[in-house]
Formats: structure tokens, C-alpha cells, sequence
């Protein structure tokens, strides 16, 4: 999900700023909102939600109310299993894997 900082720039007009590492489909590469183009400089943070690569097995926490398959999406990561994040912002980061 995108945090988007919209404020208003000095013409006044509406300027959008994304707040959070993302990647930039155009460009191809990965955009820091600190240290901007970071190109494939990047590190993995496993979702910390004890998920299964994002998603939850409902039916092996709760077989009496679920039936076989019933899953759910981890709301922390929302079924990615962690987070793409800058390899700059990170780098002491000892949860981040490169
Ligand atoms: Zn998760
Ligand atoms: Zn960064």
C-alpha cells in the first residue's frame, strides 16, 4: 500500500510526493523517498506477523469452523509475506536480507 504526502507545492497547485519505497513501473527501477533512485539496491523484511508467506491456513488453526483450504490474507503485508524496502535505509536493518 502507498502512503501518498499530497501537499501543495509553491505555484499552489496540488503536488502529489509518494511517500514510501515503491517501484517505479515507468523507470523500471526502485524509488527511496530518501535516497530516490536506488535501481535493484534493495533488501527483503519477512512480515513479522508469523504468516505464511502471507497468508494465513484457517482451516489448520481452526478445523471445527473452517473448511479444508479456508485461508486468510496476512492485513500486515496483505499477502506478500514482507516488504521490498531502500538497501541504504536498511543496511543495519538485522531483520533485512540482501
Ligand atoms: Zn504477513
Ligand atoms: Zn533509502
Amino acid at each position: 500500500m502507498l502512503v501518498l504526502d499530497v501537499r501543495l507545492n509553491s505555484y499552489g497547485k496540488m503536488a502529489t510526493k509518494i511517500t514510501e519505497f515503491h517501484f517505479d513501473k515507468k523507470q523500471q527501477t526502485w524509488i527511496c523517498p530518501k535516497h530516490g533512485d536506488v535501481g535493484d539496491n534493495t533488501a527483503w523484511v519477512h512480515c513479522w506477523n508469523g504468516c505464511d508467506e502471507g497468508w494465513f491456513d484457517d482451516y489448520a488453526e481452526d478445523p471445527i469452523e473452517c473448511e479444508p483450504g479456508e485461508v486468510s490474507m496476512c492485513s500486515e503485508c496483505l499477502g506478500e509475506g514482507g516488504w521490498r524496502v531502500c538497501g541504504d535505509c536498511n543496511i543495519d536493518n538485522p531483520d533485512a536480507e540482501f
